[in-house]
């Protein structure tokens, strides 16, 4: 069977993901070739990741050490929010289980029942990622105990997978892509058209050219879907600093007057960004906020962003898939893009159609599940800015008094009623985020299972001072996580 030859438009981490994870999936099934311009350039942003990427790292075969070593990346237990509920707190956002779930009722009816009886331990004292986060520590436990995702270098990322793909049969070329040339019968891509008259024909397309969105939109208007009256952020800076001490395996999210700054630790340097809602805040005033609130010396020129948050209405139209920024953007809080670029790709090759023309259920269905995943992100991210006592400035109270999706809604009144929580359908944030964050945000729900309550005081003691023990003595024995890091590296 001749091989299907697809073509990856851009070489953002979007582009060289999907390349590296097609190349090395389905060899010389298909033949794959990547356009990409050096003069354009990449967006240059996107360091911090969730745990998948641990699996789409294994799937392709990566080694662990010499993925850190190259791309200087250091372990991620989770996020720390501070100053989201009321300008004065702080709650971690910790990967992983905290406590231990009875089948019918999720331990934080036990950690609710263990408070009204007098058991003031904080929830994420039950959880190994919490404690060993706030602790700086970090190992590899057995069976993956100590669940984490990287913090990391993401142009050396690019870099490091243009490599293997390369390795693996993938064809480069440099070149500015000038126009999108479509089937006169059909109505799908036929070509890329380089600078120069040179032409890259295919048949199946990756739209990763980032916010150009040159063939999805530009060529094929798929649609958007404009978010932004629910994640009202617009713009962003990003610039490095140096470090001033050990990298600690968590990132940090601070809430400022009208959006938020992130601070995320590598091996050699800090990446530093702030976002934020030009409606409240001028540029020129951000990047002041900003370069008064990193620490370290700054090694970069400020890189100015501006972004629509939103999705394309339909990521596959025709034979041309939207991967990365080209199919959507939801801002940086919970670092889910590049999770979503794993999701694409992924789905992407499980969905591959087989030789003659595409089928329209295929489309619908990839279609569908990418825009499930959308949603179940938008409406997480929605939930910090949404359920906060802050009301300190103009940015804060549109927060307060926007209406938010039926979806969201639901959720957060089933935990403030039951204090129960429930995942749906795959959704990327299982129980144990939602909790955390419904919980740092500030709901107290009402009530709790009455399982809880059927236990006895003595009971209840036992099964919470046991877990606290077992998380206590866990991170006790770990190393700190930089002396870890530098050891795995050097062996690498
Ligand atoms: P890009 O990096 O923009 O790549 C586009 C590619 O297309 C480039 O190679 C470019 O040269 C090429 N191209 C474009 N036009 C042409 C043309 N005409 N001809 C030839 N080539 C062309 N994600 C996370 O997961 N974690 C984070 O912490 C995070 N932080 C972020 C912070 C901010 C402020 C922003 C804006 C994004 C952040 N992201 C984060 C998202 C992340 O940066 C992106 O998902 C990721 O970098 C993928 O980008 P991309 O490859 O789609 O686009």
């Amino acid at each position: 069977m001749t091989p299907r030859r697809i073509v990856v438009a851009g070489g953002g981490t979007a582009g060289w993901m999907a390349a590296a994870a097609i190349a090395r999936t389905l060899g010389r099934a298909a033949t794959v070739t990547l356009v990409e311009s050096e003069a354009i350039g990449t967006i240059g942003v996107g360091e911090s990741t969730i745990p998948p990427i641990v699996g789409f790292n294994r799937l392709l075969g990566i080694n662990e050490a010499e993925f850190m070593a190259a791309t200087n990346a250091t372990f991620k237990l989770g996020i720390v929010f501070d100053d989201w509920r009321d300008g004065d707190d702080r709650y971690l956002h910790a990967f992983g289980l905290t406590g231990k779930d009875h089948w019918a009722a999720g331990f934080q009816h036990y950690w609710l029942a263990g408070r009204a009886r007098g058991h003031h331990a904080p929830f994420g004292d039950y959880s190994l990622e919490h404690q060993a986060a706030l602790a700086g520590k970090f190992a590899h436990l057995p069976d993956d105990r100590l669940n984490y995702a990287y913090q990391l270098d993401s142009g050396l990322y690019a870099k490091f997978l243009r490599a293997m793909a390369e390795r693996d049969g993938t064809t480069r070329v440099e070149g500015k892509i000038a126009s999108v040339e479509l089937d006169g019968e059909t109505g799908d891509i036929a070509a890329l058209m380089l600078d120069g008259g040179r032409r890259v024909d295919g048949d199946l397309f990756l739209d990763c050219t980032g916010f150009r969105a040159l063939l999805i939109e530009g060529a094929l208007h798929a649609g958007f879907d404009d978010w932004t009256h629910w994640l009202p952020c617009d713009s962003a800076i990003a610039l490095q600093t140096a470090s001033i001490g050990p990298a600690v395996p968590y990132t940090r999210a601070i809430a400022h007057d009208a959006g938020w700054q992130w601070r995320i630790p590598l091996q050699h340097r800090v990446g530093n960004g702030y976002v934020w809602c030009s409606r409240y805040l001028g540029r020129d005033e951000a990047l002041d906020r900003l370069l008064a609130n990193v620490e370290g010396e700054v090694l970069t020129e400020p890189n100015h962003l501006r972004f629509t948050t939103g999705v394309r209405r339909r990521q596959w139209h025709r034979n041309c898939i939207a991967v990365g920024l080209s199919g959507g953007f939801m801002e940086p809080l919970e670092s889910t893009s590049i999770h979503l670029i794993q999701r694409a790709v992924l789905r992407f090759l499980r969905m591959l159609p087989a030789a003659g023309p595409i089928s329209p259920r295929d489309v619908a269905e990839f279609n569908d599940q990418q825009h499930a995943d959308m949603v179940q992100v938008r409406d997480f991210l929605i939930l910090h800015y949404k359920v906060t006592d802050r009301r300190d400035t103009a940015f804060w109270r549109q927060c307060a008094a926007m209406p938010v999706p039926d979806s969201l809604k639901q959720k957060i009144e089933l935990f403030r009623d039951t204090a129960r929580v429930f995942r749906r359908n795959e959704e990327l944030f299982a129980e144990h985020s939602w909790m955390q964050v419904l919980l740092g945000q500030g709901i107290e729900p009402k009530t709790w299972h009455p399982l809880a309550d059927k236990l006895t005081d003595e009971e209840l003691a036992r099964l919470l001072g046991t877990l606290h023990d077992q998380v206590s003595r866990t991170v006790a024995g770990l190393p700190p996580h930089a002396d870890y890091v530098a050891q795995l590296c050097a062996n690498a």
